[in-house]
């Protein structure tokens, strides 16, 4: 089958590998619809690995480079390992890239992102999305409903992550939300909040097609950083008293320092952006004003949650796919246009077939 390999950086190759055999015990094996490109994906390819282990295998899957990457998928199960319940051959589903030990205290407590081992599909798994089929563990799978496509579906792991952070920001009715970074995720974490019910929804970008695409998907406001001074218009926004909850999702230093600014006395800054060093953030300000930073890492356990808000016709997931794309185009038109025409590219899709 055909499937791309991570060999080293700037070394993805799409190429002939054997074919998955049949699941060991509690797998599925699925045939990949759809598979999304992740900024992850990004960062393993121009300066990685950062995930994927390199020199030494990986602690719980013992898998090391070359791998085969992609974890944003939809796919259709075509066979079961032994004691698998649940799911039959032909059922439409999406995959949680989340594996743990099942065994540390974080396995055990429901909160298998955090397992001290943990291992990803696409980066530190027997296979990945970007190929034609691959095995997968039952309790990784989530049934897609009609309502939602394949290519919708692809997005079901990226937006549960979003899910993730409205949740851990307890964003309701209430609240006034700002968006900080109008990229993949900073739009689906606007779409997340809105669908959640939040009051108003800002978005922060500089970018004009993401502001673009930002009012599209229900932004109440689209803050520019380069054309007004943001906290001003913040507070012109919120009546004075800066934003309930704010979503950090650029991951630069200078949209950390700006997050934690837009945040109003007492009010909840979720950092979601991958941050390539430390930046800063006025602790002093944190200290004075009460305000709570979180992290928010992938949308594990929230899948079901997520799988129902994408049914809403709010959700307009259509809008977030740019790109449509076969497998042999993955490094040029995928990769390649999603690093150097970030204004035109939001959601780049590959399909194996
Ligand atoms: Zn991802
Ligand atoms: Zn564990």
């Amino acid at each position: 089958m055909k499937a791309a390999v991570w060999y080293g950086r700037q070394d993805v190759r799409v190429e002939d590998v054997p074919n998955p055999l049949h699941p060991p015990p509690e797998q599925i094996q699925v045939e990949v619809a759809w598979c999304g490109i992740c900024g992850t994906d990004l960062h393993e390819y121009i300066g990685g690995p950062v995930y994927i282990p390199q020199d030494a295998p990986h602690p719980l899957t013992s898998v090391r480079a070359p791998v085969i990457v992609g974890h944003e998928m939809s796919g259709r199960v075509i066979a079961v390992g032994d004691g698998v319940q649940n799911f039959a051959v032909g059922d439409r589903i999406v995959v949680c890239p989340i594996i743990g030990c099942q065994q540390c205290r974080w396995c055990r407590s429901g909160s298998m992102a955090q397992c001290d081992k943990v291992a990803f599909l696409g980066s530190s798994w027997w296979g990945g999305a970007l190929s034609e089929r691959l095995n997968v563990y039952a309790y990784q799978c989530f049934h897609l409903p009609d309502t939602i496509s394949d290519e919708v579906g692809a997005l079901v792991e990226p937006f549960s992550a979003t899910v993730r952070a409205v949740t851990t920001g307890k964003i309701g009715p209430d609240d006034n939300v700002a968006i900080v970074g109008a990229g993949p995720i900073g739009l689906m974490a606007l779409l997340a909040a809105t669908l959640r019910g939040a009051k108003r929804v800002a978005a922060v970008e500089v970018a004009h097609r993401r502001k673009e695409t930002a009012r599209k998907l229900g932004a109440t406001d689209v803050i520019d950083p380069a054309k007004e001074d943001p906290e001003k218009r913040a507070l012109e926004i919120t009546e004075g008293e800066g934003f309930d909850v704010v979503v950090e999702c650029a991951g630069q230093p200078m949209t950390a320092q700006l997050a934690g600014k837009l945040t109003r006395t007492r009010g909840r800054l979720i950092v979601m952006g991958v941050f390539e060093k430390p930046a800063p953030l006025d602790l002093t300000d944190l200290v004075f004003r009460e305000k709570t930073v979180s992290g928010s890492m992938s949308g594990y356990g929230l899948y079901d949650d997520t799988i129902r808000m994408m049914t809403d016709p709010r959700f307009k997931g259509e809008e977030l796919i740019t790109g449509r794309i076969p497998l042999e185009d993955l490094v040029g038109k995928g990769y390649h246009g999603l690093l150097y025409e970030k204004e035109s590219n939001v959601k780049t899709l590959v399909s194996p077939h």
